[in-house]
């Protein structure tokens, strides 16, 4: 092997340089998977270059060289799918792959064939050697044309620019390869360096997270050879036709001319120049803003706000117009229990509010407060740095959609962010805007501050506010319950001396007609069954005093049974079905029947039913309808049902301010002393203890009870509706094993009437 000849050197010149890059690549602490498979693509290529090389093995299998490249192309593929995110990677593996065996499976099938094609190409001589050419134009064109699609619908400046600058890198790989198919010895050199050079720039890419603003390098590039080319013609130009003039002096003379011309040259070229590239600059968007003047503007504007929002819409419209983003939030950092909350104040596009609590710990403060530096959500996606961030904080900042978080620091605290979209040009920030971007940020810091107390203060009052409503509530509610109290002994007193008197008055009757021995026995039936009627009704009142006063220290006492509401509610129309009847109400009971059995304590259930139609047949007047409408609510698990009992009645109806207050113990609606005692009269009130109760039974069933009214009319009658709602099981029934039902027929003895 003649190592001077370049046709050996040059392949062991860049097999070399490969090795170099896959040792970069490989010394790295955190491979990922792009590094992975880059590296397969850097060790092909080495076996390519060798393969190159003038040997035996290379006479023997020619298209081994064309064979190595396409596995190459295959490597690099994967590179790419995973680098860009490709989610077609793995049909990418199996059909690249196939298509690559096709050309060398037709060879090996039919070498006869590749005989007759001429010998001097350095494509090899057979039809498949002939295919491979095609095969890899068609992946290579597939894969550009891949990472150009995502370079072009990519939003975000920065992973846009991580997309271009991989779309050139794989250009340069390509180009190289593509001069590599023409037999040319100058090309073939020039095509393994160009190759060389694209492994170069990808490797940088995946070793690289920081990848330069591709497209500014590109104008910055573009500018500085435009203005060079125009300072060599105009030098050119004015040097042209001194040449044949020149060259008649002696050199000395030539010099001296030479230097003075050049001088004159360059002089009057100056305020060209200068007018150059001040052209040159505006169409290549070089120019610079007047950040004095920005700065200065900005903190007038926001020194006469005191309002978050204000303020959000002020730093994110001054920015919006500098960097010409179209989306951004101030975002506002508390520290609570140690964690800072984040909760972003919307100005530019459609931003949710949702608030999000991080460590102090986070790796992205470190960026933030330690540093002092904007953060790029480019960084938060690519930097190793960043690999351990917890999913949920990911998360929040990729749904924010910003470009970059610049932070609003007094001291070492974080008080805020200023976030900004990406540019609608769709370049990266640059350096020196996310400077003049953390200038903004600093003079935001008082303005921030003094809008956030004055929105706390804003919440105190309201917050003050508030409380003063409540206790003014409180306080009516307090007054209420406070002539409750003082009315109980109004009530109690009548509610017991009324049949005591009646006892009292008919026992002395009874004793004084004994005594004058004029007492038939019909007589003394009469009298007893008025003593026995006034006894049962101090006996009524005193058993609903006992029953009210076990609801306040929860000693309801239930017994529970497997029980249907339709024999409950029977039992609790029963006492009340002559007035009823009296006072010919109309009663309609609907559903009932059809409800489930329930689990309950049956005369308790009785006892508050009663009490509930009732209160609808004393609030009612005569003629009046009542209906107690059913229906059950049931899911597939039976022990979570419930079931819905509503009493209406068509009566006077109940104030909304007393809705409350009635199921209070001894509260009644009106003046006590106009009350007359009565089970069943028209607004004959009772002690004020029925709902109290009917809501006690109702509540140790683990179920509800409340009223609808809309207000109390006695002449629109519009009537009030009292809703219960009992579980099919309750849950302190769940556990204990169901009891026997008691015969329908059993009236509890104590009921109110
Ligand atoms: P009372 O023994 O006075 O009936 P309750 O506790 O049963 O006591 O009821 C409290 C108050 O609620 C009653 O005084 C009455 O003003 C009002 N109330 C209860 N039910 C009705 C109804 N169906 N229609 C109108 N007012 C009612």
């Amino acid at each position: 092997m003649n190592l001077t000849d370049s046709a050996t050197l040059l392949p062991l010149l860049t097999a070399g340089g490969y090795v170099i890059l896959l040792a970069s690549l490989l010394i790295r602490r955190r491979p990922g998977e792009p590094a992975q498979w880059l590296a397969r693509f850097l060790t092909v290529s080495i076996l390519w270059q060798l393969a190159l090389l003038p040997s035996t093995l290379r006479d023997l299998v020619p298209s081994l060289p064309l064979f190595l490249l396409l596995v190459g192309t295959l490597m690099l593929g994967m590179t790419t799918a995973v680098y860009i995110d490709w989610s077609y990677r793995r049909q990418w593996f199996y059909l690249a792959g196939l298509t690559i065996l096709l050309p060398f499976a037709i060879d090996l099938i039919s070498p006869a064939f590749a005989l007759e094609i001429p010998e001097q190409l350095i494509v090899q001589p057979t039809v498949g050697g002939a295919l491979t050419p095609i095969v890899w134009l068609i992946l290579s064109g597939l894969l550009l044309a891949t990472a150009s699609r995502y370079y072009q619908v990519h939003r975000m400046p920065w992973h846009a620019n991580r997309l271009l600058y991989w779309a050139v890198a794989l250009l340069t790989t390509f180009s190289g390869e593509l001069i590599l198919f023409f037999d040319h010895s100058g090309l073939q050199l020039a095509g393994q360096i160009i190759r060389l050079a694209g492994a170069a720039g990808l490797t940088y890419g995946v070793y690289s997270h920081r990848i330069f603003d591709v497209r500014s390098r590109l104008r910055v590039g573009a500018g500085a050879a435009l203005i060079t080319a125009v300072a060599a013609i105009f030098t050119t130009a004015i040097l042209l036709p001194l040449i044949p003039f020149l060259s008649q002096l002696e050199m000395g003379r030539q010099i001296a001319l030479l230097l003075v011309l050049t001088s004159v040259g360059f002089l009057l070229y100056q305020p060209f120049r200068q007018q150059i590239e001040r052209v040159v600059r505006r169409f290549i968007a070089l120019e610079q803003f007047d950040t004095g003047a920005v700065i200065r503007s900005y903190s007038q504007a926001i020194s006469q706000t005191l309002d978050v929002e204000q303020l959000s819409l002020l730093v994110v419209g001054t920015s919006s117009e500098m960097f010409e983003t179209n989306r951004g939030a101030l975002i506002l950092m508390t520290q609570v229990n140690g964690r800072y909350e984040l909760q972003p104040i919307p100005a530019m596009g459609r931003i949710s509010r949702q608030k999000v609590q991080f460590t102090r710990e986070s790796l992205i403060f470190d960026t933030l407060a330690e540093q002092r530096q904007p953060l790029l959500q480019y960084e938060v996606d690519f930097n190793p740095e960043f690999q351990d961030l917890p999913a949920e904080q990911r998360e929040w900042l990729r749904e924010q959609e910003m470009d970059v978080f610049v932070p609003i620091q007094t001291g070492n605290e974080l008080t805020g962010l200023i976030a900004l979209g990406p540019k609608s040009s769709g370049t990266p920030f640059r350096p020196n805007e996310l400077e003049l971007a953390l200038m903004l940020a600093d003079q935001t810091v008082i303005a921030l501050q003094n809008a956030r107390l004055y929105s706390e203060l804003g919440a105190h009052n309201e917050k003050i506010r508030l409380l003063n409503a409540d206790l003014r509530q409180q306080n009516q509610r307090l007054e209420i319950m406070d002539k409750v109290k003082s009315d109980f002994i109004t009530i109690a007193s009548h509610e017991l001396r009324t049949p005591l008197t009646q006892v009292k008055g008919y026992a002395d009757i009874l004793a004084s007609m004994n005594e004058e021995a004029i007492l038939s026995q019909e007589q003394t039936r009469e009298i007893v069954g008025h003593i026995s009627r006034a006894a049962g009704q101090l006996e009524h009142v005193i058993s609903a005093m006992l029953d009210a006063s076990q609801i306040d220290v929860n000693a309801m006492r239930l017994t529970f049974v497997d029980t249907r509401l339709d024999t409950i509610v029977r039992l609790a129309l029963e006492p009340l079905a002559r007035a009823i009847r009296q006072r010919r109400l109309s009663l309609t009971i609907e559903g009932v029947k059809e409800l489930p059995t329930i689990r309950a304590d049956f005369k308790r259930l009785v006892q508050a039913f009663n009490n509930l139609i009732g209160n609808a047949v004393k609030y009612t007047p005569d003629g009046g309808a009542i209906t107690v409408t059913a229906a059950a609510a049931l899911s597939d698990d039976p022990d979570t049902g419930y079931i819905e009992i509503t009493v209406a009645d068509t009566g006077i109806g109940i104030d909304p301010k007393y809705h409350e207050l009635i199921f209070e113990k001894f509260f009644r609606v009106g003046d006590p002393q106009l009350h007359s005692t009565s089970g069943t009269k028209f607004k004959g009130a009772g002690p004020g203890l029925g709902l109290p109760i009917a809501r006690g039974v109702v509540e140790a069933h683990g179920g509800r009870i409340w009223v609808e009214s809309e207000g109390e009319d006695e002449k629109r009658l519009s009537g009030s509706k009292f809703g219960v709602i009992l579980p099919v099981i309750p849950p302190q029934a769940k556990n204990a094993p169901a009891l026997a039902a008691p015969p329908a027929e059993e009236r509890p003895p104590w009921l109110i009437g």
